[in-house]
């Protein structure tokens, strides 16, 4: 019997519910936004938390409240028996949503254990509908590949609403906007434009290169109109359906359009560092308090004790606004 602990707040008063696991720092692409074209250091074989060690942080987090797990990375699915550690977490008491973040590449080898294992909703990143701008992005001539991937979890009915990500960057997704409302609308995939944030590999991020939300809108609704859904309350994007019904279609504006007022979230590190935004510049060290020992009940006054402290909005854009060190593969998006 899982002992059930206090509701996990912060000193702003927000709930926390919903958790970000990375699982791996590794990736198999190297999107622009994101990834270094070379890569990076990746972390030690040790340095990463084992299956065990995961399982542990977020069945006490589950204790004490949160209910919404999306694993990410990195590129989760390249972590060595990752639908295992699905499976582990699918059977924690409490748990109501796991999810999973992916780039869709090995999604085609993966998608049957994974539904096996217990995943229950699945997100897959695509930036562009054309086989030389993805590879453009993703410096990977892999779109095919990751079609494949979005059809083969596609065939599983039990596995809705699949959603695809696209990140939205200024002088590229326009193009983008009209092929994948259509994209939307034919398949009855969520698709969401994500607002690129400074967290890049190559710190090359400016205030210029963000496509906001809104303008993506206005394109797509010039030619499907759209109307607004109600918001959801800790929903990180708003959303619209088409107005002849067929389809919807979100946008993530967390640069034009901030929503760190009801942020819900928190994130572990692939490192086991606990993360209380996005744009943190400290971490708090589960990993250390864990192998050293730690009991339940210590570990979860470290928590509490963290996330009392999580900012209460993201600076990004403000004068002397500071990148975090980690890029979002080493965060977990
Ligand atoms: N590798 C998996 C993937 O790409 O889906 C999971 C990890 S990835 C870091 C998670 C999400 O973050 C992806 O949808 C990716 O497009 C998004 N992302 C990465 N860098 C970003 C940035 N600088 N701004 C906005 N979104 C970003
Ligand atoms: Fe890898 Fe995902 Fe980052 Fe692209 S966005 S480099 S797929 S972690």
């Amino acid at each position: 019997m899982v002992k059930s602990r206090e509701p996990l707040v912060d000193g702003h008063g927000r709930e926390i519910g919903d958790l970000r696991v990375s699982v791996t720092d590794r990736c198999n692409f190297r999107c622009q936004y994101c990834m270094p074209a070379d890569g990076l250091k990746w972390l030690e074989r040790e340095e990463i938390l084992t299956f065990e060690e995961i399982e542990r942080i977020v069945a006490l987090l589950v204790s004490m409240g949160v209910s919404d797990v999306r694993l990410t990375g990195g590129e989760p699915l390249v972590r060595r028996d990752f639908p295992k550690l699905v499976a582990r977490l699918a059977a924690i008491p409490g748990l109501i949503d796991l999810s999973l973040t992916t780039n869709g590449y090995l999604l085609e080898r993966d998608a049957d254990a994974l539904v096996e294992a217990g995943i229950g909703r699945v997100n897959v990143s695509i930036d562009s509908l054309q086989r030389d701008r993805f590879f453009q992005l993703t410096r990977r001539d892999s779109l095919d590949q990751v079609l494949r991937g979005l059809a083969a979890i596609g065939r599983h009915e039990s596995i809705r609403p699949i959603k695809v990500n696209a990140v939205a960057l200024r002088d590229f997704s326009e193009q983008e906007a009209v092929p994948f409302a259509e994209f939307a609308r034919d398949t009855g995939y969520q698709v969401r434009f994500i607002e690129f944030m400074p967290l890049d590999g190559d710190h090359a991020w400016t205030p210029d290169d963000v496509l906001p939300g809104d303008a993506l809108r206005e394109i797509i609704h010039a030619v499907h109109p759209l109307e607004p859904l109600p918001r959801e309350p800790s929903s990180t994007a708003r959303v619209f359906r088409f107005a002849d019904g067929q389809g919807e279609i979100g946008f993530i504006n967390p640069v034009s359009e901030p929503f760190c007022d009801d942020c819900n979230r928190i994130r572990l590190t692939a490192d086991g560092q606990l993360r209380t935004c996005l744009f943190s510049l400290g971490e708090t060290d589960l990993r250390g308090a864990l192998r050293s020992g730690i009991d339940d009940d210590g570990l979860e006054s470290l928590v509490r004790e963290a996330v009392w402290r999580k900012e209460l909005k993201h600076r990004v854009g403000d004068p002397g606004f500071q990148q975090p060190a980690r890029t979002m593969s080493a965060i977990g998006g």
